[in-house]
């Protein structure tokens, strides 16, 4: 197991342009300190190139990130939006493109997010990394993936990016109601199971359960996770989330898609999406740790 890594996506902080903000740097370099502390191995980000964003999204999406003239839900443009958000989105593609040849878990450890973004820069995200990625993957490596939003929020933009590809899944387990207000409804390749505010582990795991069988039927060649931690019950106090999900939850969570992986003989890769708790760095790490559990089970 890996993690993708770059210094250089601490290098921007949108709580000092809007004068408070949780998608702050601490919420990577807490966790690089506390993954590095704890022996896990880790490789150098290198920054996606334009031609790989366009196989997502459109050229005018690009221009506008581009652009910085922008404003969506608590997105901050400034001049480098482009370079960062190019980062975390190679970072993904490092990850999915290792864990193919290696068939090696491999985690994505980056900021921004990415899975609200599709047609305009939104929720935090602006080139949406998870969409890039299985593009990417699927130029070549492969020719069927599954990509599965454990994020509190809907991801809309990936489900947007990816509508109507046969070669494709898409499920995601949120809350409902809550921002982007979207994912109430399945539609050809996307599957969504959104969850009431106060949902209980054992409820979300029965949800991931029914995740993990569409994904088995579906018979992907790899597993791409969008990985949010704003499903911890912590979470509220930042009113993103309100779900009940305990530390150990995610160890469970883990060990349950890892086996599923293993099953289907499949590789996977998570990259970071939400997650704005101070308990973040151990949340990722029990996240890793049942993904562990579950290779060796
Ligand atoms: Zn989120």
């Amino acid at each position: 197991m890996k993690i993708i890594y770059s210094e250089k996506c601490l290098e921007y902080d949108p709580s000092k342009l809007l004068g408070g903000h949780p998608e702050v740097p601490e919420r990577v370099s807490k966790t690089y300190d506390f993954l590095k502390q704890k022996g896990f191995e880790f490789i150098e980000a290198s920054p996606c190139s334009e031609k790989e964003i366009l196989l997502a999204h459109s050229e005018n999406h690009l221009n506008i990130v581009k652009s910085a003239n922008f404003s969506g839900h608590d997105t901050v443009a400034f001049p480098d939006s482009l370079r960062y958000a190019r980062l975390s989105a190679g970072a993904a593609i490092q990850a999915a493109e290792l864990a193919c040849k290696d068939k090696e878990f491999i985690f994505s450890l980056t900021r921004p997010p990415g899975h609200h973004a599709s047609i305009r820069p939104a929720g935090f995200c602006y080139l949406n990394s998870m969409a890039i990625a299985i593009s990417k993957l699927l130029k070549g490596r492969v020719t069927r993936a599954a990509i599965l939003d454990i994020d509190v929020h809907h991801g809309n933009g990936t489900e947007d990016l990816i509508y109507g590809k046969d070669n494709v899944l898409f499920i995601s387990i949120h809350q409902y109601p809550l921002y982007p207000l979207s994912g109430l409804e399945s539609r050809l390749n996307c599957i969504n199971i959104p969850l009431n505010p106060g949902t209980t582990e054992e409820q979300y795991l029965a949800a991931l359960n029914k995740a993990l069988f569409h994904i088995e039927r579906f018979g992907p060649e790899i597993l791409g996770i969008s990985a949010g931690f704003d499903t911890y019950c912590e979470e509220d106090k930042y009113d993103l989330g309100d779900f009940q999900l305990k530390k150990e939850s995610y160890r469970k969570i883990g060990e349950m898609i890892s086996r599923t992986c293993k099953q289907l003989k499949i590789p996977s890769f998570a990259i970071l999406e939400g997650g704005y708790s101070e308990d973040l760095p151990e949340l990722i790490h029990n996240f890793l740790n049942g993904i562990k559990d579950g290779e060796s089970s």
